[in-house]
């Protein structure tokens, strides 16, 4: 068979299942207000901006100033002549937020938690690994080729009993799990997490991605928030932090480790100056007064929403989804798509998240809102969700699907 005819019978079945996913082009600086390619205005609900900094001048000069100083591209990997002071000053001003001796960034944060992953474990090792993970996380256990334990979403029994079904000659243990959970909204029980790695002489890596600059003192994530210290903390700077790139924080060993292991940072081209300096930003903003007003921002909008949407339209744990993700679960990925078409029609974003990004039969839209969105941006999705709800469905009928 022809690739051609094969690539064809590919996008033929994805249509047939309805899960055909395309890329829209959307317009403008302002990431949580912008235009479709007809000049439309919309406004977004489904951006990582949370805190709105993507658009913030101060990234924005520091980016260009970046750019003026040090060229628009690296130029090679970090290892071979790719590095420049805003590279290593970001890592020392995240390594002095987060508490820990050291950091390392990552082109991305799917690359940080592939390449710490596969640096760190191996075929004689064990994870135990939260069902609702990340793919990044995911495609890191598996490429570790390590023995991997899947553990029920947030439940740490589920991941105790991984522990103990773990081969007794594994040479390491690990946990993994992110903090705020990416599609779900809800926070992991890290405590208990973190008291099962003490006890079963296991490392936990935590994925901060979403939590990182939004939840804890001064945003210094969930853990923090706990008064926990994971041996490694993974971040991102294309949420919150308003640029991209991601980072692991841990010890000086841990860095040095990384840097000579994992693949993804030795065999990629550093990411452009103007990212770090522009993340650097963002980092200055986030720990100072500005930052916390941003917070108390998202949080009133966070309370906001919370007030006008009933609760069955808050996932499916409506007590937990707390922070700044909220998933609508209407269950078959038509009504997910069907729900985000009406809400689009009213110039409002909200994707529909299909299967395999969540367990089947669990599509949903997933909502998140940022310290920039206007009261009046909150009342419109309010309005227009509830009026699509009761086109596509009743809500009562079509939310609180069990978690898979
Ligand atoms: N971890 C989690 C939990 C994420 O949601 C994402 C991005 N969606 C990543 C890692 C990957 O980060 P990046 O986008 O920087 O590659």
């Amino acid at each position: 068979m022809s690739l051609e005819h094969a690539l064809s019978l590919e996008l033929q079945h994805l249509e047939s299942i309805g899960r055909l996913r395309a890329t829209e082009t959307l317009c403008g600086a302002d990431r949580l207000h912008p235009r479709d390619s007809d000049g439309r205005e919309l406004v977004c609900f489904a951006s990582n901006d949370y805190l709105g900094l993507s658009s913030h001048p101060a990234l924005m000069s520091a980016a260009t100033a970046a750019i003026r100083d040090h060229g628009s591209g690296s130029a090679a990997s970090r290892l071979v002549s790719g590095e420049t002071p805003p590279h290593r000053a970001l890592e020392d001003a995240l390594a002095s937020f987060l508490g820990t001796e050291a950091a390392l960034l990552f082109p991305t944060g799917y690359q940080a938690n592939v390449g710490t992953l596969t640096a760190l474990a191996g075929p004689q090792d064990f994870i135990a690994s939260d069902a609702a993970n990340h793919a990044s996380l995911i495609d890191g256990c598996r490429l570790s080729r390590s023995r991997v334990g899947i553990f029920e979403h947030g439940n740490p029994d589920s991941a105790e009993l991984a522990l103990r079904a773990a081969p007794s000659s594994a040479r390491r243990r690990f946990i993994v799990t992110e903090s705020l959970f990416s599609m779900d909204g809800d926070r992991a029980p890290l405590a208990a997490l973190s008291a099962l790695a003490t006890r079963f002489d296991a490392t936990l890596i935590v994925d901060e991605a979403h939590a990182l600059g939004v939840l804890g003192p001064s945003g210094r994530g969930l853990s923090a928030a706990l008064g926990l210290r994971p041996e490694i903390r993974i971040g991102t700077l294309g949420k919150a932090f308003g640029s991209a790139g991601g980072f692991v924080a841990g010890s000086h060993r841990l860095r040095t480790v990384l840097l000579n292991r994992a693949r993804t940072f030795i065999y990629t081209t550093a990411a452009p100056a103007s990212l770090a300096a522009a993340a650097l930003a963002a980092l200055h903003i986030i720990e100072a007064p500005e930052g916390e007003s941003l917070r108390a921002a998202l949080s009133r909008n966070l309370a906001r929403i919370r007030a006008r949407l009933p609760n069955q339209a808050l996932g499916p744990h409506p007590a937990s989804a707390v922070d700044q993700i909220l998933p609508v679960i209407v269950g078959p990925d038509t009504a997910a798509t069907e729900l985000a078409a009406r809400l689009r029609s009213e110039g409002l974003v909200a994707t529909a998240i299909r299967p395999p990004t969540v367990p089947e039969n669990t599509a949903r839209l997933r909502i998140t809102v940022s310290a920039a969105h206007a009261a009046s941006d909150i009342d419109r999705l309010v309005r227009g969700l509830l009026a699509a709800l009761a086109g596509t469905r009743a809500p009562s009928a079509a939310m609180g699907a069990p978690r898979a």
